[in-house]
């Protein structure tokens, strides 16, 4: 088990540090960014692990002056990527919106994670998926620590003299509780996963119609600087050019459906027309597909997101295979 990233900190504005890891083509490796003021210092997301949010406290130690404390901790989502290590910075007070914090219920506990990732059968295309893409991660003895404050809809944060954090509310879209930063006087807006910069994205909640609202709303916004959930940095072109791609990816999905084809049939279809192959992790088109289908076929029952995964699995065993 290695879980060294290649981390990057930052300055992409005044007092606003991005920790980027290099995650391309990966699954975990989520953007967090530092706001700080004097002493006070505010961090959007927290690392998957306890080893990554050392890497992370490091780097923020050289941008930071002495004493210096984290006060807020935000959380976008309840994914664990974004918010298993908020313990990590005790003392903070931990901000997410209350579908988030109703959310988190859903998600996998560390233990139990590392238990399926670890304990899961290479021989099968789900095992062998998780273990590649997952496998780098210890999860053991991760103590969650849950939102001390929540809201629904917007709240405004000071955490430091001079800097104002806007927190919106955007969920339901990639999950039930997102929602996006934005920091008015650098304008920066810190997206959350309901943007991913370099891959396809995966969405849990949908339908992507939320997902594109999203995105409207933070291009209304008029950022300089938009960072993404995962991947690079980029500016408002990017986030344009990605919702033109969902609009085009769900305008596909519902005209597979409309033609009666199933999930399976439907994802490889949209493999095999590959109408964006600049994007990495395609076999996610199969969570997509299947979140979609769930919105166009009325169901409500709570989605078996392993089962999600496992078709995602399937259809990149077989474009292994395929090579
Ligand atoms: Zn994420």
């Amino acid at each position: 088990m290695t879980e060294h990233a290649t981390t990057h900190l930052t300055r992409i504005a005044d007092g606003v540090h991005v920790w980027a890891p290099d995650g391309a083509g990966t699954w975990g490796l989520a953007n967090c960014v530092l706001v700080s003021s004097g002493t006070r210092a505010a961090l959007v997301d927290t690392p998957y692990t306890t080893a990554l949010a050392e890497q992370l406290l490091t780097a923020a130690r050289r941008v930071l002056p002495t004493g210096a404390t984290f006060d807020t901790v935000i959380n976008t989502h309840a994914n664990g990527d974004h918010c298993y290590s908020n313990a990590f910075f005790t003392g903070a007070e931990i901000i997410a919106t209350e579908s988030c914090r109703e959310h988190a219920c859903f998600e996998p506990a560390p233990d139990l994670l590392h238990q399926l990732v670890h304990g899961s059968d290479p021989g099968q295309p789900l095992g062998r998926y998780l273990r590649r893409h997952f496998g780098r991660y210890d999860y053991r003895g991760i103590q969650l620590a849950p939102p001390t404050r929540t809201f629904t809809a917007e709240l405004t944060v000071h955490p430091g003299d001079e800097d104002e954090l806007h927190l919106i509310e955007v969920g339901p879209a990639h999950t039930a509780g997102d929602l996006i930063v934005h920091l008015p006087r650098q304008r920066v807006v810190c997206t959350g996963d309901v943007f991913f910069a370099g891959d396809h994205p995966v969405h849990w909640a949908g339908p992507l119609e939320r997902v594109m609202d999203a995105c409207r709303r933070i291009l209304d916004l008029r950022p300089q600087t938009v960072v993404p959930g995962h991947g690079p940095v980029v500016g408002p072109a990017a986030l344009r050019e990605h919702l033109d791609y969902l609009a085009d990816l769900r305008g596909r999905i519902h005209t597979l459906h409309a033609r009666g084809l199933d999930e399976r049939k439907a994802t490889s279809e949209l493999l095999r027309e590959n109408r964006h192959p600049h994007l990495g992790l395609p076999e996610r088109l199969a969570i997509l597909t299947a979140v979609e289908y769930r919105h166009l076929g009325g169901v409500t029952e709570p989605p078996d997101l392993l089962a999600f995964m496992a078709e995602a699995a399937r259809h990149a065993q077989e474009a292994e295979q395929a090579r």
